[in-house]
């Protein structure tokens, strides 16, 4: 937070809807611009570096603005052989996925009942998205070839075009491209890969077999397969040290595929990664503010590491300017919910980032996320650690404001409330100063902790006169 940051989200709405598609790619095309969606299904089980190399090499080919992943929830074409469960699929895409802003992974295939049909789920695309999103299919050599046998053939060829990957071990000839076209009506676009003989029966079988699958998928999905015992892998193996150990250059994952969010991996990763976000100087405060929320949760009696934490991240959408942060926030789809911050997008930077982090870290807690959210705003009944954030950001030891030493002398000598009250006076007394815009919610949040102190000193009479 800059000193002039301050308002309040008011009335801020509940729970976001549960999105449709998938969470990062709902809205796509509501502008009325023209989108190109790609679309790749498959059973992932598990997910490899074939498939992502894929994607990603289509979505450069062919201009896509996002490409979604799609695992099948019962594949028709394997029926015969145990598919590992749809859930377990799934978390195998999304942590697959997650580092990467233009791909998403969607459950409509795996929250359809019955066998999974392709043409069933471009239709449900189809229905959920504008005309002006086009959609285009993302396969393999080999499941071209066989795709004028699957249902609906037809069907599929009228809702999206097809893109055909070249993968070893398939030959897809001119001569089969052109007569799928002709029979069946398709554009078939060809996409030259990487050359990539990765299969998932292949990783199966080498986890069958104790043999390694390290750089054959992310690391993360590996560490989830040994995390749950999945393929037969056996924890006593070998392979083992293929997990990944927790150190500031790993993903901060247990043995058990579990994230530590509080641990010091994940904060080290997330410090490495700030780095790179924000400019010296906001990293600097960031570190500041982390350490100052951390001392100040000792002193009052909050889970040090969460503050810590959360004021690491506070500023992680900091760097964005003002067109860039209103994009930011309706890309992540809480710019309806922000509508009053649209002209003061200095104050959208908290639930952006709250929005974010939300999104690519789905084991934060929601405490620290609220922190975030609310540290460039402040709000009505706020909790101990959103008043920590908020206080620490104004008083950490890079700001060398005139009047902060006074409010840094108030640590553990008042009660952490009055702290922010003491915080929010200084801070609203400076954008008074500055002749600077108030948001009207900032003067609800204001009477609201006034009123309270009031109460307080009420009763505090009543006590000391008794
Ligand atoms: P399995 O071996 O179990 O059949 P798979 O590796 O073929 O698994 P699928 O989930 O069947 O993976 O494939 C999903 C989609 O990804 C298909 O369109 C497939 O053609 C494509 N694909 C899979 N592996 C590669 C690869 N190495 N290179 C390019 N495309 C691939
Ligand atoms: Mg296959």
């Amino acid at each position: 937070m800059g000193l002039t940051q301050v308002g309040i989200e008011a009335g801020r709405a509940g729970a976001c809807p549960a999105p449709v598609i998938c969470e990062r790619f709902d809205d796509l095309g509501a502008d009325g611009r023209p989108v190109r969606l790609g679309i790749m299904g498959g059973t992932f089980d598990p997910i490899h570096i074939g498939h992502l190399a894929c994607a990603e090499q289509a979505r450069e080919a062919f201009g896509l603005d996002a490409v979604v992943f799609i695992p099948a929830g019962k594949p028709a074409f394997k029926l015969k052989r145990d598919v590992t469960p749809a859930e377990q699929r799934f978390e195998m895409c999304r942590l697959a996925v997650r580092g990467n802003p233009a791909f998403d992974v969607s459950r409509i295939e795996i929250d359809r009942p019955g066998v999974t049909y392709t043409a069933d789920t471009l239709r449900q695309l189809r229905e959920h998205y504008p005309g002006n999103v086009s959609l285009f299919f993302i396969t393999g050599a080999d499941a071209v070839c066989s795709i004028l046998k699957w249902r609906e053939s037809a069907a599929i060829a009228s809702m999206a075009e097809l893109i055909a990957a070249t993968r070893p071990g398939y030959a897809l000839s001119e001569e089969t491209r052109l007569t799928i076209e002709q029979s069946g009506n398709f554009r078939i676009h060809m996409l030259e890969t990487t050359g990539l003989a990765v299969s998932s029966s292949d990783l199966r079988a080498r986890v069958r077999s104790g043999r390694s699958i390290r750089y054959l998928t992310m690391q993360q999905v590996l560490d989830y397969i040994a995390g749950h015992g999945l393929y037969g892998w056996k924890q006593d193996r070998k392979a083992v040290r293929e997990v990944s150990e927790v150190g500031p250059d790993q993903d901060n994952r247990s043995e058990l595929g579990e994230v530590d969010v509080l641990g010091d991996a994940f904060y080290q990763a997330r410090r490495e990664q700030l780095k790179h976000r924000v400019k010296h100087k906001r990293f600097e405060h960031s570190l500041g503010v982390s350490e100052t929320a951390a001392r100040m949760a000792r002193v009052y009696g909050q889970d040090e590491r969460l503050a810590r934490l959360a004021g690491l991240l506070h500023d992680w959408d900091k760097a964005y300017d003002d067109e860039g942060i209103r994009a930011r926030a309706v890309e992540l789809g809480v710019a309806e919910q922000l509508a009053s911050y649209m002209d003061m997008p200095h104050l959208l930077h908290g639930p952006t980032a709250a929005a974010a982090l939300a999104r690519e870290f789905p084991e934060l807690p929601s405490s620290l996320l609220q922190a975030i959210r609310l540290h460039t705003t402040g709000a009505v009944g706020m909790s101990p650690l959103d008043l920590i954030v908020y206080v620490a950001d104004v008083i950490e030891p890079t700001r060398d404001c005139p009047g902060v030493d006074q409010l840094r002398d108030l640590v553990g000598k008042v009660e952490l409330e009055e702290l922010f009250l003491e915080t929010l006076a200084y801070v609203i007394g400076n954008l008074i100063e500055r002749r600077k815009l108030i948001h009207s919610d900032t003067v609800t949040v204001w009477n609201h902790y006034v009123a309270r102190a009031q109460e307080r000193g009420a009763s505090n009479d009543v006590k000391g006169s008794k």
